[in-house]
């Protein structure tokens, strides 16, 4: 990958749940890391799964990270970094475009994972403006678990109806077009 010279960039990582966004963002922050270079890692209170202070990958990868409310919050970290990664992206509110957009402006490197789609298949959050803003967009698949076929849709097999439960596999499954059922 080409990257800027003369600026900072975004880059989206975005999927279905068990996609490996959180896989994909921790392999990114990490080589940051063993490059020297300075990583800040932020994940939105409303996700808890697994530990408190980490971001964590299903299949248990995990990396130190900062838990914030409000997005305003990160651009206070921007002179303690020169990468910044961010999961869970959708559950942040629509103040983490600006943050994002100004923080690429400032020369820094911005990693965003979060889901695109809710689990009734609609836009989540912020994403889809930082996917339109972003220089690199990176959209990855799970697996079906009806049929194994690439799956990019998030299928709530429990029943609550409000649009924030946080849950894993025995809330969700990942789910293709023909077998996702909203
Ligand atoms: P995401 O952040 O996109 O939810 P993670 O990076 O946390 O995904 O986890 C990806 C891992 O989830 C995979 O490497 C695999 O071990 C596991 N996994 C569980 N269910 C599935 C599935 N249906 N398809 C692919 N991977 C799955
Ligand atoms: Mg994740
Ligand atoms: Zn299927």
């Amino acid at each position: 990958m080409l990257t800027p010279k003369n600026s900072g960039w975004i880059e989206v990582i975005c999927g279905p749940m068990f996609s490996g966004k959180t896989e994909e963002l921790i392999r990114r922050l990490v080589r940051a890391q063993y490059a020297k270079q300075d990583v800040a890692i932020f994940k939105p209170k409303t996700d808890n799964r697994y530990s408190d202070d980490y971001i964590v990958s299903h299949n248990k990868r995990k990396i130190k990270s900062i838990i914030l409310e409000s997005s305003e919050s990160i651009y206070t970290y921007k002179n303690k970094a020169d990468v910044f990664g961010i999961d869970e992206a959708q559950f942040f509110d629509n103040g983490l475009i600006d943050v994002c957009n100004k923080l690429a402006k400032l020369g820094k490197r911005v990693v965003i994972a979060g889901l695109d789609k809710d689990y009734k298949a609609k836009s989540f959050g912020p994403i889809h403006q930082l996917m339109i803003d972003a220089e690199y967009v990176s959209k990855v698949n799970a697996i079906c678990m009806s049929c194994g076929d690439p799956a990019s849709f998030t299928q709530r097999i429990s029943s609550e109806d409000t649009l924030v439960v946080v849950g894993e596999t025995d809330k969700y499954e990942a789910r293709c077009r023909n077998c996702f059922k909203p």
